[in-house]
């Protein structure tokens, strides 16, 4: 089962990831947590990826081809993966398609998880992450139990450096046309489920498990 969660930020890919990984036992393939983890080593490397994520811009091509296509060779995601932020391009969503190729396994479905620009600007400005274990919370739409604390494992909850204003604005008018293109794609080849990604958290998730149990996965 080879699944892409597309989405613009803020769209709630992190936050359906979570429980989708964790009911169809898939590996969770987040572009975004591998370059965050990436940007915290020495290297000349790790300092581009730490430039181009707190400014909000996309990481090249190039490289996030690379690290995707290491990830899906290691051996958990011989059964099938859960993409999330990843393909974000028409060169990237064209790359996956040779992975694909070459292992033999078709795209068994991407969710696209459709919501307004004020949408996402709300709920990114009031994101807040797990630094201990990754949970996503937001402080009106999904608070902790106990303020500034995760519920899972009790660390002092962080925002995100580009969650501010500035490199947010980067990040949604970078991801826009991208996003269309996607979906465009996608469409064409009879794999894209799109969902009203701007209701309550539940009721996104039901509509995805339903799309991807009507695959007969
Ligand atoms: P968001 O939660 O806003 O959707 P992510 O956590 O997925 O953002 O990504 C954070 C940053 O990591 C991006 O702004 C970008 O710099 C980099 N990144 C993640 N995925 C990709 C990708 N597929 N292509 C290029 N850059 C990426
Ligand atoms: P993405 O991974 O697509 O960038 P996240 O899953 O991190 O998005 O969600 C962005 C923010 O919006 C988080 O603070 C999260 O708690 C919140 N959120 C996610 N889904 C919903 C939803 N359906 N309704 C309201 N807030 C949501
Ligand atoms: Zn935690």
């Amino acid at each position: 089962m080879q699944v892409i969660l597309l989405g613009l930020p803020g769209a709630g890919k992190g936050t359906q990831a979570a429980w989708i990984v964790e009911d169809f036992g898939l590996p969770h393939i987040s572009t975004g947590d591998m370059f965050r983890a990436a940007a915290k080593g020495e290297s000349q490397v790790s300092g581009e990826i730490r430039s181009y994520i707190e400014g909000g811009l996309l990481v090249p091509d190039e490289l996030t081809i690379r690290i995707v296509r290491d990830r899906i060779a290691q051996d958990d995601a011989k059964e099938g993966f859960l993409l999330d932020g990843f393909p974000r391009t028409r060169p990237q969503a064209q790359a996956l398609d040779n992975m694909l190729a070459e292992v033999g396994r078709p795209l068994s479905r991407v969710i696209y998880l459709e919501v307004g620009r004020e949408e996402l600007l709300r709920r990114l400005g009031g994101r807040w992450v797990c630094p201990g274990c990754g949970a996503t919370y937001h402080a009106v739409f999904q608070p902790p139990r106990s303020a500034g604390v995760c519920n899972e494992c009790g660390t002092a909850l962080q925002q995100r450096a580009d969650d501010r204003p500035d490199a947010v604005r980067v990040r949604l008018e970078q991801n826009w046309d991208n996003t269309q293109s996607l979906v465009a794609f996608y469409e064409a080849r009879g794999v894209l489920t799109r969902l009203a990604g701007d209701q309550p958290i539940d009721r996104v998730r039901r509509a995805i498990r339903a799309a991807l149990r009507g695959d007969g996965q």
